[in-house]
């Protein structure tokens, strides 16, 4: 960055100083031009005066060395001329100047040499007896005059260049330098700085890049630790159902049980791998949700038809332990992933079952209230002490863990529920009263965001 810096100001500073020279250069030779003319129009005026006065006598003793002077007469031809005979010159009428002079009574002109090395100024002065006097100077063309100052403009030149390349240099070092010593750990502290005031937007650029990385750093780390936990407590959760499964078909196997007790380890191990198939596939529900429901299909659903389908497949586990479930409510349209609403309902229903008491009821309800969808799930069972109620969204975690493992459950179904829930942008409630049931409620946008 630096060289380029000081790329830019010795190219501006040579550009500028090189406009600068020819500028002056121009106005200068401009100037002394026009100086020199005026003075060849006073001269013709003065010896025009004086011819007037003295005739041919006042060529005699005159000193015209700088000047070349012209007498002509009324018809062109040249009576006098300091540098040339004047009978062999050709007639002078057709001369700007003179033609001019004769007109108007005076006239100029300026003309190239053939070469257009140099130029001629001519002033012309009609005399009162209509002869006209003429001076005239020699004036080195402009780009003559340059060559002839070339070695002095090259060596200014050449002192230009080497000092505007010292101070070019100088002044990058020294506009790279701050910006160079910027601690980038902390940008803050250059805030409000006069030597960083141009830079202070991309410092505070850095700063809020610099927090947002902490952020996603914090929760990569956090991240990070939450699958640890998870792939232990899955390991752990596979482990026990496994080796219960592995002891009832060793003994099996070993021939040292019982031909009546065939059957009742026969179920054991029935109902462990069950329990290994459920926990399975709540791992693979979790883990799509965990990728943010990516390849979900949103569609307009009916909340109302899919609790009355997750309560219809729950009927069979129900009766079985002899509770009654119940849904009620109206259509309820919203904008959702079916499969994820027909999860959240299934869930808490099933725990509302499980965790219920002989006899139980469970009521599942369905509503619209303005532009969300709600639904309830209340049951008649256990209930949930208080300072349980913000873990068990928790994966793994139970209350009773003995009897969530007596009623097939995995400690991942309200995990699950709190996801999907989460994905549509909604929020999950409970109330409840130890001993007597818990209800929890869902609501749901209708237009979520992530939709
Ligand atoms: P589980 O598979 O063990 O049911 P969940 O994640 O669904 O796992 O629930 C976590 C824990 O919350 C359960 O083990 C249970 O202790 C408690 N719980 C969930 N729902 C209810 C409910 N309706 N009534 C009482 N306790 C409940």
């Amino acid at each position: 960055m630096s060289s380029k810096i000081f790329r830019a100001i010795w190219i501006a500073a040579i550009a500028v100083f090189l406009a600068s020279l020819i500028f002056l250069l121009g106005i200068s030779y401009n100037y002394f031009s026009g100086l020199q003319m005026n003075q060849l129009r006073n001269q013709t005026a003065l010896a025009a005066q004086g011819v007037s006065l003295s005739g041919a006598d006042y060529f005699e003793n005159l000193n015209t060395e700088n000047y070349r002077m012209t007498w002509i007469s009324g018809n062109g031809s040249v009576l006098y001329d300091n540098e040339a005979k004047a009978a062999q010159m050709e007639n002078h009428l057709e001369r700007e100047e003179v033609r001019e002079a004769m007109a108007d009574g005076y006239g100029e002109a300026v003309r190239y040499s053939s070469t257009l090395a140099d130029k001629q100024l001519y002033a012309a002065e009609r005399l009162p007896d209509g002869s006209v006097l003429r001076l005239s100077v020699n004036q080195a063309a402009a780009w003559t005059l340059l060559l002839g100052f070339a070695q002095p403009i090259c060596i200014v030149i050449m002192i230009a260049l080497v000092l505007s390349l010292v101070l070019a240099s100088r002044l990058a070092k020294r506009l790279v330098k701050p910006i160079n010593e910027i601690d980038p750990e902390k940008p803050e502290q250059y805030y409000g700085n006069e030597e960083y005031k141009e830079v202070e937007p991309l410092l505070r650029h850095i700063s809020a890049q610099q927090k947002q990385l902490k952020r996603d750093q914090k929760q990569i780390e956090k991240n990070a630790l939450i699958r640890q936990e998870f792939t232990a407590n899955v390991s752990h959760e596979l482990k026990t159902p496994l080796q219960s499964i592995s002891g009832y078909a060793e003994l099996i196997k070993s021939g040292m049980v019982q031909s009546e007790d065939i059957k009742p380890f026969a179920s054991k191990i029935h109902s462990e791998s069950l329990r290994l198939m459920q926990l399975v596939e709540d791992i693979i529900d979790l883990t799509k949700l965990d990728n943010g429901g990516t390849e979900m299909v949103w569609e307009a659903c009916d909340l109302h038809r899919i609790a009355e389908n997750a309560a219809d497949s729950l009927e069979a586990a129900a009766s079985a332990v002899n509770v009654s479930v119940r849904v009620e409510g109206t259509a309820t349209h919203l904008r959702a992933v079916p499969k994820l609403l027909y999860s959240i309902v299934y869930n808490l229903c099933d725990n509302a079952i499980k965790y219920n008491r002989n006899g139980g009821s469970v009521v599942v309800g369905v509503r619209q209230s303005g532009h969300q969808a709600i639904l309830t799930v209340k049951d008649t069972g256990i209930g949930i002490p208080q300072e349980e109620r913000d873990r068990i969204f928790e994966r793994f975690y139970r209350v009773d863990k003995s009897r969530s493992k007596a009623v097939g459950g995995t400690g991942l179904g309200l995990s699950i529920v709190k996801h999907a829930v989460m994905i549509h942008g909604g929020r999950i409630e409970l109330q409840s009263v130890k001993g007597y049931g818990t209800e929890f409620t869902v609501t749901l946008p209708d237009a979520p965001k992530a939709a």
